[in-house]
């Protein structure tokens, strides 16, 4: 599937339908023989997986008559993502939004969400989900008080996970499918291996529906979950770090949302904030990808995942090809600490030491 090529009415025409990629250098480096191959959602008008879901739960909202232009105030609780999405198809539509997020996230989205027009109401990180003080607290006490407030409510809403059943996994699907096993790049033509992290949880649950539903049942899907946060399965697995704060934005969670279906998920893994950033670098150094800390996340559960004894099969395979999810880009992230001490990180002082460096890299 192409990005369009006619002119759109508006930019929500030009969400989703991303490009899948492979990532050869990486795969090489770390010896699999199998296609690694990443699907770039930071592609997308608004720069992240989220502005699939946040189109798909407006335009149903407007088919319900719940949206009324000029008068409704959409209010969402968001890690950020949602949020942009919402704000640029509201700027469009005619809707005012209110957006609550969590101190942790970056002040990239903030700045993003108030040049879209929308309002935002920063609440304690550490605000457990169902107290009056966290970012789904305020965003229920702002629609009780705001006439013409909604929630389209990202954690239970149908069209989160429905949006990606029916478009991110039918786009993956149609890339592998339509792309010809070659003696130089062999694929058998299926997706052996699904992997994403989870915060509401949508786009693991929906894209593992649409794989093992219409595409290949016996696909393995890899859920990944930072260290602190409560969502793998079985629950053993969040005993370390339960409660601990991570510094990834836009995975995990207290509470286990609605829109997750954990039984789509075949594996958990946890990961760990330094693995994320370190593959996040990895992919901006080595294939040239601009993505966020949690596409990092994403690349390093897979990695760990294929070098398991169950992911050493699909591995060790020529033509047997795994897709890690990529959902937002470093566009968001770039007044974070981790991500200026990797940029920064070999930063030479002088035109000399400049010149000295690129010769050693020769
Ligand atoms: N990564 C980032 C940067 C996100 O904003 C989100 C959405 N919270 C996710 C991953 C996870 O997506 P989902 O909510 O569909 O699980």
């Amino acid at each position: 599937m192409s990005r369009p090529v006619q002119v759109l009415d508006n930019i929500l025409g030009a969400v989703g339908q991303t490009p899948l990629v492979r990532l050869d250098k990486i795969a090489e480096a770390n010896a699999l023989k199998c296609n690694l191959l990443g699907k770039t959602e930071f592609m997308s008008a608004g720069g992240s997986v989220k502005d699939r879901i946040a189109k798909a739960m407006v335009e149903a909202a407007e088919k319900e008559g719940k949206l009324i232009p000029g008068k409704s105030v959409v209010i969402e609780p968001t890690s950020g993502n949602t949020g942009i999405g919402l704000a640029m198809a509201c700027a469009i539509k005619g809707y005012s939004v209110i957006i609550t997020m969590p101190n942790k996230m970056s002040l990239e989205k903030e700045a993003l969400l108030r040049a879209l027009g929308a309002e935002v109401v920063r609440t304690p990180s550490e605000a457990a989900w169902d107290s009056p003080e966290s970012h789904i607290g305020v965003a229920q006490r702002l629609r009780r008080e705001i006439p013409h407030g909604i929630i389209l409510d990202q954690y239970r809403n149908v069209n989160n996970p429905l949006a990606h059943e029916l478009t991110t996994g039918p786009e993956i699907i149609a890339a592998v499918v339509s792309t010809p096993s070659t003696s130089e790049k062999p694929s058998s033509g299926k997706i052996d291996a699904f992997i994403a992290g989870a915060g509401t949880g949508g786009t693991i649950t929906g894209i593992s529906r649409a794989i093992k539903k219409i595409h290949n049942s016996q696909c393995t899907v890899v859920g990944l979950d930072p260290i602190g946060s409560i969502l793998a399965v079985p629950e053993s697995l969040n005993k370390d770090g339960n409660g601990e704060q991570y510094i990834v934005e836009g995975i995990g969670y207290d509470f286990v949302p609605d829109v997750l279906n954990r039984g789509d998920v075949d594996v958990w893994l946890k990961t760990a904030d330094e693995e994320s950033f370190a593959a996040a670098q990895q992919l901006m150094k080595q294939e040239g990808l601009l993505v966020g800390g949690s596409s990092g996340t994403a690349l390093a559960g897979a990695l760990r995942w294929l070098k398991t004894e169950q992911g050493q099969k699909i591995a060790n395979e020529p033509g047997k090809n795994v897709v890690v999810l990529l959902p937002d880009g470093i566009r968001n992230y770039m007044s974070k600490p981790w991500f200026l001490d990797i940029a920064m990180e070999a930063k030479p002082s002088n035109l000399a030491n400049t010149i000295t460096q690129i010769l050693g890299k020769q």
